[in-house]
């Protein structure tokens, strides 16, 4: 922006007139938007959504130009909040048209699991990058397709894996990676709430594609794998309900699980939807150790170690997110720990055993 400032002021042009005169701003070598932001469409306006624009608009590098959504009511009020332009309001019928719009890089999909799939490949169709909630998807053969499909298309595919940008979450990691923490043996992770209305989509099978496991106990899979540095080879796991008509078939309401690791590292875990506040991780290793509670909620997370606590201040997760994931897609910046496609088909593939091991009562071997 400075030397773009100065160009100006050297040409005695303002920004306006650098517009206005074509092939100036490709001759000069700047372009005619203001440095590189991630102009981003959210599609699913509901809690999740309204989260993530209200933090967008801290973020430098992102900025909400569009909205996706089937209630016209909510697009006339998030068009007056954000100041978003009619050309950029789509429905679901209509969103493929996105593709003629060359206002807008990335759609950020934050609907129910069951429809990220089919969202996200009309997305990448569409030529633009796709940023998907976790879980991305329902099964790990649908979280493959929307990879293969953003391959196909030549665009990028992120998951909203917030927590990977956490500063204190990043220092756990560190002090993991620089050997602090010796060899690690453990790591536990307990992951829960107690979910509300029975109404809702996140207790309908075909809207979910699960319960606690695809909403909470991601946390703990995804959690087990960046805090260990490992990938799982089997997975072992009980289920337990007490309210079988509050979750019906297909939504787990309690699931305790462990996961094998290539270097004998073991997590135990628990997803669940019916004890409150249990957000918290455990790492030990043989000289040290990691505890933080709460460890994915919206913060500020709080840890400490063997050395004393965490201490690094809060940021709010979407913000920092979203300016990390301007970086990504439009500067080809590589994250600590990744937010692709891969990663969440990674977590996917977890959940697909778990559920075969809650199924059979077996170890489930993933390799
Ligand atoms: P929500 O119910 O508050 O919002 C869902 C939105 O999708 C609503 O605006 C709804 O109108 C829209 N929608 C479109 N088609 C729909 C349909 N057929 N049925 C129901 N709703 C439909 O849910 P949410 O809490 O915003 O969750 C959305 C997604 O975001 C989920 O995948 C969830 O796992 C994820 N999420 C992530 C985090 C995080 O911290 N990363 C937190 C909360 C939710």
């Amino acid at each position: 922006m400075k030397s773009r400032r100065i160009f100006l002021q050297k040409a005695g042009l303002s920004a306006l007139a650098l517009t206005a005169l074509p092939g100036l701003s490709q001759a000069s070598g700047f372009s005619a938007k203001p440095d590189k932001i991630l102009r981003v469409a959210i599609m699913g306006l509901g809690s999740y959504g309204t989260r993530v624009a209200e933090a967008m608009k801290d973020s430098k590098k992102a900025k909400l130009v569009g909205v996706i959504s089937g209630t016209p009511s909510k697009v006339t009020e998030w068009q007056s909040k954000y100041g978003i332009p009619a050309k950029n309001c789509y429905n679901y019928e209509n969103f493929d048209q996105i593709k003629d719009n060359p206002d807008i890089d990335a759609v950020y999909v934050i609907t129910p699991n069951a429809l990220h799939k089919d969202q996200v490949i009309r997305v990448a169709k569409a030529g633009k990058h796709a940023i998907c909630e976790k879980p991305m998807a329902i099964n790990a053969k649908d979280g493959q397709a929307m990879v293969d499909a953003c391959k196909a298309a030549g665009v990028q595919l992120l998951i909203g894996y917030r927590m990977h940008f956490e500063a204190n979450t990043l220092e756990a990691i560190r002090m993991r990676k620089s050997g602090e923490l010796g060899d690690l043996k453990f790591f536990q992770g307990l992951s829960g709430f107690v979910i509300g209305d029975p109404t809702q989509w996140r207790l309908d099978p075909k809207l979910s594609g699960g319960g606690a496991m695809m909403d909470i106990g991601i946390y703990s899979i995804n959690g087990a794998r960046y805090m260990l540095g490992e990938e799982p080879i089997w997975v072992t796991a009980q289920e337990t309900k007490t309210d079988p008509v509050k979750f019906r078939d297909g939504i787990d309401e309690t699931i305790q699980f462990q996961m094998g690791f290539p270097s004998g590292a073991v997590a135990s875990c628990l997803s669940t939807y019916a004890m409150n506040g249990l957000d918290k991780f455990f790492l030990n290793g043989s000289k040290g150790w990691v505890e933080m509670q709460p460890s994915t909620g919206y913060g500020p997370i709080k840890g400490k170690t063997n050395k004393g606590p965490l201490e690094l201040p809060h940021v709010t997760h979407q913000t920092v997110q979203m300016d990390k994931m301007a970086g990504i897609l439009l500067e080809g910046e590589k994250p600590e720990i990744p937010v692709d496609g891969v990663e969440g088909v990674k977590d996917m593939k977890i959940i697909d055993a778990i559920f075969e091991a809650v199924k059979t009562g077996k170890k489930v071997d993933l390799v």
